[in-house]
């Protein structure tokens, strides 16, 4: 009695399957989360509810359960209205009058897949927002930290060259003096759009250094390509043409550029690399600004 009852009420679906993958038993929770009648269910082999098995498949999973006796397993069945229910199927071979059957409980895990990919996206979230600047949607110093060092290993191993731009905007206090901070903020994401306008390569990252500092991480890059690339950034930002009447360069936004090539060794330290790009930029400074200073090292 209390077994029968349990069998009816209990929400896990409880199932016998033969050999040949056919139902010879379903629970009522079956019935109600699949939307078949225990009829229908009879004259149904497992693939009609799991498009994921066909026969190979079944005959391995029987094959495993002989070998083990009882097997785990995630899957998806399709309701009667075509919805698919994620489950989780345990199944336990089981003799019964001298046949050999299949008795799987069968748990509807729909909400746990959605809350663990709703975890997943929200993660994925998280580590995009922590590795990127709010104001201009670069990657953030964080970010180009990392990126520099995976840089400097790999370039270390391989000896290729690989370069490094800073940048640094001209006369930009002059500028949040003049055309007050939310206009300065509105510039540094322009200057950001034209200098990821202006990358081609997807190997080379643009990043948000600091304040109105960027910086660019260019692998396999010789000296001679990062100095024209820079050049082109130089154009780019000139290009936006946003008025600075308060810059002693000139009428427009401009910015200054160290490019350090580095045929790297282990001693390398992405804070020492910096070091010696924010050397090449402030000579980009002291010469009048607006202009692109390079060495290699
Ligand atoms: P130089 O040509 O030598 O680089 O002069 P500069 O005025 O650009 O350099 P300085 O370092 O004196 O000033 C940088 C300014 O950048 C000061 C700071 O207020 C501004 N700044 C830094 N971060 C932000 C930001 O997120 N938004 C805005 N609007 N301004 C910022
Ligand atoms: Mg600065
Ligand atoms: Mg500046």
């Amino acid at each position: 009695m209390l077994l029968r009852h349990s069998l009816d009420t209990i929400a896990d679906m409880i199932i016998w399957l033969d050999r040949d993958a056919r139902y010879v038993y379903v629970n009522r929770a079956a019935t109600v989360l699949l939307g078949y009648s225990a009829d229908e269910f009879l004259r149904m082999r497992v693939w009609d509810v799991d498009p994921l098995f066909d026969e190979a498949q079944w005959r391995e999973h029987w094959h495993e359960l002989e070998r083990t006796g009882a097997v785990k397993l995630e899957t998806v069945n399709t309701s009667r209205l075509g919805e698919p229910i994620s489950v989780e199927v345990t199944a336990s071979l089981v003799a019964f009058k001298g046949k050999a059957y299949n008795c799987s409980v069968v748990r509807d895990i729909t909400a746990q897949k959605q809350a663990e990919a709703d975890l997943r996206a929200l993660n994925d979230r998280i580590h995009v927002l922590s590795i990127t600047d709010a104001l201009t949607g670069l990657a953030n110093r964080r970010h180009l930290d990392t990126v520099l060092a995976t840089t400097i290993r790999h370039h270390a191993r391989t000896g290729e060259p690989f370069s490094l731009i800073l940048l640094d905007i001209d006369a930009f206090k002059a500028f949040n003096d003049r055309y007050g901070h939310i206009e300065g903020d509105a510039c540094l994401a322009r200057v950001a759009a034209a200098l990821t306008g202006a990358m081609r390569r997807s190997d080379h990252l643009v990043a948000r250094y600091g304040g109105e500092e960027f910086a660019c991480v260019l692998p396999n890059t010789t000296e001679a390509q990062a100095r024209a690339l820079a050049e082109g950034l130089r154009a780019a930002v000139a290009a936006l043409a946003i008025p600075h009447a308060a810059s002693p360069v000139a009428g427009v936004v401009t910015a200054s550029f160290g490019v350090l090539t580095a045929a790297c060794t282990e001693a390398s330290t992405p804070l020492d690399l910096i070091r010696r790009a924010d050397h090449l930029l402030y000579r980009a400074k002291r010469e009048g600004r607006d202009r692109v200073v390079g060495a290699g090292c």
